[in-house]
């Protein structure tokens, strides 16, 4: 019996590897010959964006000087946040020392960059001074600004039963929470976004829908009441996959409130407030705006805390200034070069960017190779020949055992690695894909600079 489980288990895997082979589809990156071109490079930030992209650039280049300035030891693997609150990955199973994961030529600064000097390509650091670089490749990741919801305590996650699986030890408590929520008798399960940019912006419907599938699973959901208060006018665009998830959110029985903003938790009474964004509300609607309020009572709440570039970033001259983009303090790059448009020696992509695109991994997976061949070039003294098309992905949970792939590109134009299957349904082979096939792939493939 034993023998059958495994020998199953090993088929489940081995099709979710195969599915995620089909995925990689276009390389825009030539591994065969190596430049010679000389040059500093210093990476800011060692998470998916930063380590992917030393790999390319160990590869690319014949003799490399890159080193990679980042605070943690250990890497997180974000994307298996939702999976640890779902109770299907552990927690330790998404942690990997980053010892173990930034190429062996690349020197290492356990430091925080506090101050960023274009002008003089140098970037000054918490503990280790004032660094120097030819080129800097900027890849620090978004800043979770959880100040901005009055009552919410980032250190204090799950007080209240407030949850956010935005962060590790979140992820877990909010696992913890969803093994006692069919307890919660008559329960008011609440669940929201917010109204910044986000990385992952599927992660809050992820949540929703497998919470409500774990009380469907333990005969817990009748006596529940569950809602979603989003700050957009729809769930997702491109409309496709917000259509398909607005229709499952009737079946069901998710209640959605749209233009709706949480401001803050009063974590010891469980009361959510909201304000009331009016239709012609610009977005992002200034966090400074004044509107109705009103009070939610909840027993189980998941929010999302508003994001931003890290403050250095911000105080930067480096950032986004007009626009609706300019609220964050992204940093201001051409959209298909990923090169700074008034640095020429400054690259970026990932969360911190400006990129009019979703912030995910998926994303990164396609803007790396974009970005290392292009900073090679500029290397070289030639102009940048390769663009990126806005590729992002979000496989969207909507049950244990289906997924929405979500796959698109600027313009929020359909970009399905399988076109010839209907986009807008959620399949078994995408949750395969999530449990057993994303995780080696992201760490044996996209980290290396293999894919
Ligand atoms: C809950 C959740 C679910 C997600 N689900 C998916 C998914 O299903 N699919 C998907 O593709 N993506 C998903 N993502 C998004 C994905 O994880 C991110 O888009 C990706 O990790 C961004 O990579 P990055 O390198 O830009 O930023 P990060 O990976 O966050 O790395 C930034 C690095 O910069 C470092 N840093 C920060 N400040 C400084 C500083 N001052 N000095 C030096 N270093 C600094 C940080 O320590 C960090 O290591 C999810 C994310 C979350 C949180």
């Amino acid at each position: 019996m034993e023998k059958k489980t495994t020998s199953r288990r090993k088929f489940l895997k081995i099709s979710a590897l195969t599915l995620g082979g089909l995925i990689v589809a276009e390389r825009s990156f030539d591994y065969f010959s190596k430049s010679k071109s000389k040059g500093k490079i210093v990476i800011v930030g060692g998470g998916a964006a930063g380590i992917t992209m030393a790999a390319y650039l160990t590869d690319k280049l014949q003799d490399p000087n890159i080193t990679i300035i980042e605070p943690n030891e250990i890497h997180h693997y974000q994307p298996g946040y939702t999976m640890i609150a779902g109770g299907v990955f552990t927690a330790e199973e998404v942690l990997k020392p980053n010892k173990d994961l930034i190429p062996r030529s690349v020197t290492w600064i356990k430091d925080k960059v506090v101050e960023l000097n274009p002008d003089n390509n140098s970037l000054k650091t918490e503990h280790s001074g004032t660094i120097d670089y030819d080129y800097m490749v900027l890849v620090p990741g978004c800043q979770l600004d959880f100040n901005l919801i009055e009552g919410i305590d980032a250190g204090r996650l799950g007080e209240g039963n407030a949850h956010c699986i935005y962060t590790h030890e979140g992820s877990q408590r909010c696992y913890e929470a969803l093994k006692k929520m069919p307890d919660l008798k008559n329960g008011n399960i609440i669940f929201t976004d917010t109204y910044t940019k986000i990385k992952c912006g599927g992660a809050p419907k992820k949540i929703c829908l497998m919470s409500d599938d774990y009380l469907r699973d333990h005969n817990a959901r009748d006596d529940k009441s569950f809602h979603y208060y989003a700050n957009g006018t729809n769930l997702m665009t491109p409309k496709i996959y917000g259509d398909r998830l607005s229709e499952l959110y009737d079946e069901r029985g998710v209640k959605t409130h749209y233009k709706h903003r949480l401001v803050s938790v009063d974590t010891y009474s469980k009361v959510a407030t909201f304000e009331l964004l009016p239709e012609e509300s610009p977005a992002p609607t200034p966090a400074d705006a004044n509107f109705e309020r009103i009070n939610v009572d909840f027993d189980f709440l998941h929010f999302v805390p508003p994001m931003s570039a890290p403050d250095f970033v911000k105080q930067s001259s480096l950032t986004i200034t007009e626009g609706k983009l300019s609220h964050g303090g992204w940093i201001d790059v051409d959209s298909h070069t990923l090169i700074h448009k008034k640095y020429a020696n400054i690259i970026s992509f990932g969360d911190a960017s400006g990129l009019p695109t979703s912030k995910t991994g998926a994303a990164i997976r396609m803007q790396a190779p974009v970005a290392a061949s292009n900073l090679v070039s500029i290397m070289e003294g030639k102009e940048p020949k390769k663009s990126y098309n806005g590729y992002s992905a979000c496989p969207i949970v909507t049950e244990y055992g289906k997924v929405l792939m979500a796959e698109f590109g600027y313009d929020k134009e359909l970009m399905p690695t399988l076109p010839f299957l209907d986009s807008g349904v959620e399949r078994g082979m995408w949750w395969l894909l999530k449990k057993h096939g994303l995780k080696p792939m992201y760490y044996h493939g996209m980290l290396k600079g293999l894919m």
